[in-house]
């Protein structure tokens, strides 16, 4: 496919001011050529020989008025009647000065004189002849102009749908993705259908998951299932040392695909261009804000239900730029997870399906032993199940062939430092587990939907799914303070079960230590301090101790608020680990379910805690 697209666009503003850039370089060079010519040309007519000289000093009468010596013993003569004449005279200065002197006529020595201009202007000619090459290849690079110096032209391949040829029967492990992307396939695949009935499809979506999710695949399933062109490019791709181009990058990508609607357009790592602007380290910023423009400006440029659906894979959505997921932007995001245990079981058969297997395999069993993995990891696993049993010349793949490729994928994926050692698992989901437990027995703390101790991207290990505070208008102190016992409800599990603690809780503290100050200074709640409010603002609360330190408050009422927020962390912390003590049954019940099935949702949760609860073993 020939990449060779002439795109005549019209020049924008930026074009226009390089090209008065470029102009003046031009000019500039051109003025100093010429005055450096200008500089070489006072030559003096005549050149005489020295033995020509010496006749002139002695002739009679003197027709010399002067000599000037230059450093480099080049004499210029100065006739009474106004010629000049150059000599080059001996270095021995001894064989003439004394004649010239005893003649009367005026002798100077110049100094070495430098050749300032050569000297500034050389180099500078040269730098500023490379600029100007540069700044040509650059305006040839905005345009899109294609050929050997072409660096704008979309790296994006094209590629048709036959050769994507992944669907959704590809895709394992995440059925509940798969489910939510089903509309965009049926919009691509009759567009017409959706502008008759005036139904807004998303410009944007934004699949945010870890490494190997299976981001890429999925939204190749995606172009596969609709039978659609699908373009991809990676964010790093846009990021070149050239500013601008990556801005024509994006612009040549969007003119590819407009050609060919309906089709997808996949950027991967669009973090790496998408980052919020204004916080860039170093160099590359420009760059990266120029092409975070473009894509904005030609997202905004094409009418929703045009045909084309833009997908973007991320695993760092907390630092993309909060323009990108504006309305008509990247509005919807879907979040692609690492797979559970009955999700990589699917995946492992997808896998293996093409490969001979021994009858003692079971891929249950390897399910369950492969926490963590995601797609491409058990991708990986059965490849080297394969290799190995291939190395020791057998004809089918073993089970003992799989067990042993867990350690070698496991160690590629230490690397990347997420998987967990047996101890640390249990010691997460014993901690999890203490956060559903204290959640579940107090009355008025959130309810929890959901616990698992599934690693995700992002660093969290496990987590508890409650209804945040947030969501709710009006709270009580009671409630409050039951959802900071739940808040410590992991850390006092920790606690009762190992007798000491993880950084595990960092998060939970902090989360709790905010709420507590929250408590005392904005809700007045605190018993000794009674109803006052110390914040002025409300969008101040996290900064309780700067509240209270400043201008207002007295050195007491400071430590007095310190110490309220401490005791009520004390006994919030205290309940929770009593109330875990109280009902360790329950907990290391929970615990094993956990480690079992990684994730609990609000129904098997309910199992566990009602017959727990309602027979109360010893
Ligand atoms: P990401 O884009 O999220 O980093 P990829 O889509 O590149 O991940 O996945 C890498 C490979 O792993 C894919 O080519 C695919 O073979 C495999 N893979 C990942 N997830 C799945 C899945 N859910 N089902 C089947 N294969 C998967
Ligand atoms: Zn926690």
């Amino acid at each position: 496919m020939s990449e060779k697209k002439k795109t005549e666009q019209p020049m924008d503003l930026r074009n226009k001011n390089l090209r008065i850039v470029g102009l003046i370089i031009v000019a500039i060079i051109f003025g100093l050529i010429l005055l450096r010519a200008w500089n070489g040309r006072a030559q003096p007519e005549e050149v005489i020989s020295f033995v020509d000289f010496m006749n002139r000093v002695e002739a009679v009468p003197r027709t010399i008025l002067s000599l000037s010596v230059a450093a480099d013993n080049r004499g210029t003569v100065k006739l009474l009647d106004g010629r000049r004449l150059t000599v080059q005279l001996p270095p021995d200065a001894s064989l003439y000065v004394p004649q010239v002197l005893a003649r009367g006529i005026d002798i100077q020595f110049e100094p070495h004189r430098a050749d300032w201009v050569g000297i500034i202007f050389g180099p500078l000619l040269w730098i500023l002849l490379l600029a100007g090459v540069w700044i040509y290849i650059m305006r040839r690079a905005q345009r899109g102009v294609s050929g050997p110096l072409s660096f704008g032209a979309s790296k994006a391949r094209l590629t048709g749908p036959e050769t994507t040829g992944i669907t959704f029967k590809d895709v394992a492990g995440i059925d509940e993705v798969a489910e939510e992307v089903q509309e965009i396939v049926q919009y691509l695949r009759n567009p017409r259908k959706f502008v008759q009935l005036g139904a807004e499809i998303p410009k944007g979506i934004l699949l945010v998951g870890a490494p190997g999710t299976g981001k890429t695949y999925l939204a190749k399933a995606i172009a596969g299932e609709a039978n659609v062109p699908f373009f991809s490019i990676s964010g790093s791709d846009f990021v070149e040392m050239f500013v601008g181009v990556g801005a024509a990058r994006v612009r040549d990508m969007f003119v590819k695909a407009k050609a060919n609607v309906p089709c997808i357009i996949f950027i991967d790592e669009i973090d790496a261009v998408g980052r919020k602007r204004g916080t860039g380290l170093g160099g590359g910023h420009d760059e990266r804000e120029q092409t975070l423009n473009q894509l904005l400006a030609e997202m905004d440029g094409f009418q929703p239900n045009k045909g084309i659906v833009i997908l973007a894979a991320t695993n760092r959505p907390d630092v993309l730029d909060p323009a990108l997921l504006r309305p008509g932007r990247f509005d919807r995001k879907i979040t692609v997870p690492r797979p559970d245990l009955t999700g990589r079981e699917a995946i492992l058969r997808l896998k293996v399906a093409n490969k001979p297997l021994a009858a003692d395999v079971n891929l249950a069993v390897m399910a369950r032993r492969t926490p963590g993995f995601v797609g491409a990891d058990l991708e990986n696993l059965a490849n080297e199940a394969a290799l190995l049993a291939a190395r020791h010349g057998k004809k089918e793949i073993e089970m003992i062939d799989f067990e042993e490729s867990i350690d070698r994928v496991l160690a590629g994926i230490k690397r990347k430092g997420i998987v967990l050692t047996g101890e640390e698992r249990e010691r997460i989901a014993y901690h999890e587990s203490g956060h559903a437990v204290v959640g579940r027995i107090l009355p008025k703390a959130d309810p929890v939907h959901r616990v698992s101790i599934i690693p995700r991207g992002d660093g969290t290990l496990g987590f508890t799914l409650q209804i945040p505070l947030e969501e709710r208008y009006l709270v009580s102190k009671d409630e409050l303070l039951d959802k900071l016992t739940s808040l410590f409800g992991g850390r006092a599990a920790e606690e009762v079960v190992y007798n000491d603690f993880s950084t595990g809780a960092y998060d939970d503290l902090k989360k709790a230590t905010e709420l507590a100050k929250r408590l005392v200074v904005e809700y007045g709640m605190s018993e000794k301090l009674g109803p006052i409010s110390l914040s002025r603002n409300h969008a101040d609360v996290f900064l309780g101790e700067e509240i209270i330190k400043g201008a207002d408050h007295s050195e007491a009422l400071s430590s007095l608020v310190d110490s309220e927020i401490r005791s009520i962390l004390h006994q919030c912390y205290d309940r929770a680990k009593k109330l875990l003590q109280e009902n360790r049954g329950l907990l290391d019940k929970l615990t094993k379910a956990l480690l079992v099935h990684e994730v609990l949702s609000g129904n098997e949760l309910e199992e566990i805690f009602s017959s727990a609860l309602l027979a109360p073993a010893g």
